[in-house]
């Protein structure tokens, strides 16, 4: 990689992996190894059919986990090179870190914590380091995907601090802090471009969905200012259209700025590497301060608006509905379960405990369904006359 720059991740100084591998590839840096695992591993996979706030099944259109993870991944590469960051871990945590979403995005987020709240609780960004750590099932020397701790760091995103204690040295920056220490900068970014992307694309969707309009928009400075010039430029084009060059012309606004300024802010502290990084008070990845208000109202609107109408909460309800029964029928009868299903209980019992074990193991089977599954699932179980079992 050319142009690396000092506070950059450094494949040579990587915090490495877990269970040590000998005979590295010839071609390949470590933290493209890690992308690649990632890429081939079976929860990439699943994020095609899981959904952000709109059921998978409402239309071709709507962003997918998998298209939004690709959106993130593209937004991260391009800030990685222009700050001389490193672009290979930047994919790497890009593309792993939706992986451990249940279906019905935060719908079932909320109901599969319900579900484990008298055993640690469920968090999404756990799961996916879950999922990395120890789910998927691809080695035949190690159980998870032995992922570099960088990636690991970037994929955790956020923590609690009470399973923090559980992880080792990656769980430390959740510790005896108001706030968390920063990690390095390539997971910084990523963090901060998940939201660029979800922000905007929810923009596109909402509008297509006709959850929000443009007279609501208009309101928020981010969108109407860019939406005025796209207006005056172009006086006699489609709507649609006006609609994706605003959104693109906001894109670039944000993605720019973040460069800009992220890039005055490591001149001015000038971090000799990555421990330096992740020992500074701030984040430094980071919006300039104006944008970042613009963003966060944009942001806020979206939260009360689009998450909160009535279709978004009637999807939310049917999801809650779903999951809950699952969880209920397969907790009181684990011999409903798939054999293998039932083998990962009996794993889990033996290590953590009989109720917690049984309890983590048929969340970890309902977090790892897609949506059309788990409806597929509902329905084999509590649909008498189904023709499927
Ligand atoms: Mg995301």
């Amino acid at each position: 990689m050319d142009n690396l720059a000092p506070y950059a991740a450094w494949p040579e100084t990587s915090l490495g992996r877990k269970y040590t591998e000998l005979s590295p590839p010839a071609y390949r840096t470590e933290y493209q190894r890690d992308r690649d695992r990632l890429i081939h591993c079976n929860a990439f996979r699943r994020l095609e059919y899981k959904t952000q706030v709109f059921v998978n099944s409402e239309g071709d259109l709507f962003r997918t986990r998998l298209t939004h993870t690709l959106e993130v991944m593209q937004f991260s590469r391009t800030i990685a090179r222009a700050l001389h960051l490193n672009e290979d871990l930047t994919e790497a945590i890009a593309l792993g870190h939706d992986l451990g979403h249940p279906p019905f995005g935060h719908a079932g987020q909320d109901i599969l914590n319900h579900c484990l709240k008298n055993y640690g609780g469920f968090e999404h960004n756990l799961q996916s380091l879950r999922i990395v750590d120890e789910l998927e099932e691809k080695y035949p020397q190690f159980r998870g995907l032995n992922l570099t701790y960088e990636t690991r760091e970037g994929i955790l995103k956020h923590c609690s601090s009470k399973p923090a204690k559980l992880l080792g040295p990656l769980g430390n920056r959740f510790l005896n802090e108001t706030q968390p220490t920063p990690p390095g900068l390539e997971a910084q970014l990523v963090d901060l471009v998940d939201e660029i992307a979800y922000v905007t694309h929810d923009i596109d969707d909402g509008l297509r969905a006709k959850l929000i309009t443009i007279r609501q928009l208009r309101e928020y400075k981010l969108f109407n200012e860019h939406y005025s010039i796209v207006l005056k430029q172009w006086p006699s084009l489609s709507q649609r259209r006006v609609i994706y060059e605003t959104i693109r012309n906001m894109i670039n606004e944000q993605i720019t700025n973040v460069i800009d300024t992220s890039r005055d802010q490591l001149e001015a502290v000038q971090p000799k590497n990555i421990e330096e990084v992740r020992h500074q008070e701030d984040f430094l990845i980071t919006f300039s301060a104006l944008l970042y208000e613009k963003h966060l109202e944009l942001k806020q609107f979206l939260q009360t608006q689009l998450y909160q109408n009535y279709r978004v909460r009637r999807m939310a309800f049917r999801a809650h509905q779903i999951l809950r029964r699952l969880f209920e029928a397969f907790s009181n009868d684990p011999y409903l379960l798939p054999l293998e299903v039932q083998m990962e209980v009996q794993r889990l019992q033996a290590q953590l405990g009989s109720e917690v074990g049984r309890a983590r193991a048929v969340v970890d089977y309902l977090a790892g369904m897609t949506d059309r599954y788990a409806i597929l699932e509902y329905e084999r179980l509590f649909n008498p006359l189904s023709n499927n079992l």
